[in-house]
């Protein structure tokens, strides 16, 4: 793994102070001293090579030697609602789509959602981003918001360049994901949960402007059908 530590807040000065589980992986798990070179991301767009000045038990200082912007973002901003799947999923699902450079993942309150996450799960899995963005280089996290009901998700990107949800039957998928779009056009894309979104939910999606998309023959677990999505929505990635 790349010696990527995730700085907060963001850098501001020459000098850093790391605390918490950065701390800990940096002093306790690659055993650093003072020499030790890194490279810091704070979110922002930018990674900073630094060297570590001195250490405590449980947290060291950094002094920063450069800065540079390094985008490793897709050429669309792509906002991705899914009903999680329940446990360790979430977690595995979360860092493939850190990955793959989704840019939102807004967890949908469904009829037949299994998994309602509270406040300390969802810290675990902005957790899960910082690690996934430690190690293939993303310079911005991918956004965990807080959970919307399917309703309120589906006004809240009303003005989405482009709307899907994943649904057997629909139009293929093929159809409709082109290269006219830029980064500051956002994709909005919905996963319903692993009992499928009722008609009523599917209904509503229709008559607010969405088009349901079809991912194939065979029916997906909803990580998969969410890796399908953003694998489709950006892979016009120059
Ligand atoms: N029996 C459910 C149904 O018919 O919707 C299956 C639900 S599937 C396990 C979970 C979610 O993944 C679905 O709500 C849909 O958003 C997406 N999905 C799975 N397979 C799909 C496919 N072949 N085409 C479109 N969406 C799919």
């Amino acid at each position: 793994m790349t010696d990527r530590y995730f700085a907060w807040p963001p850098i501001a000065a020459d000098t850093v102070r790391l605390t918490g589980p950065e701390a800990h992986h940096l002093l306790h798990v690659m055993r650093a001293r003072a020499g030790h070179e890194v490279t810091l991301f704070d979110g922002s767009g930018a990674e900073f090579d630094a060297v570590v000045a001195a250490t405590r038990r449980s947290e060291l200082t950094l002094e920063i030697r450069r800065r540079r912007v390094v985008d490793r973002e897709l050429s669309r901003t792509i906002t991705l609602g899914v009903a999680l799947p329940k446990g360790d999923r979430q977690k595995w699902l979360v860092e493939k789509l850190t990955e793959l450079g989704v840019a939102e993942l807004v967890p949908l309150a469904t009829q037949r959602g299994v998994a309602q996450p509270t406040d300390k799960s969802l810290e675990r899995l902005r957790r899960s981003v910082v690690e996934a963005s430690k190690q293939c280089g993303r310079n911005r996290l991918m956004q965990i918001a807080q959970p919307q009901a399917w309703n309120d998700w589906i006004a809240s990107v009303s003005d989405a360049v482009d709307r899907y949800v994943a649904h057997p039957g629909g139009v293929p998928a093929a159809e409709f994901f082109h290269g006219n779009t830029s980064r500051t056009a956002t994709i909005a894309l919905a996963v319903g949960p692993e009992g499928g979104l009722t008609d009523e939910e599917i209904e509503l999606a229709v008559a607010q402007g969405l088009q349901t998309i079809d991912l194939g023959q065979r029916i997906l677990r909803v990580e998969t059908a969410a890796i399908t999505l953003a694998v489709l929505g950006g892979n016009l990635e120059s």
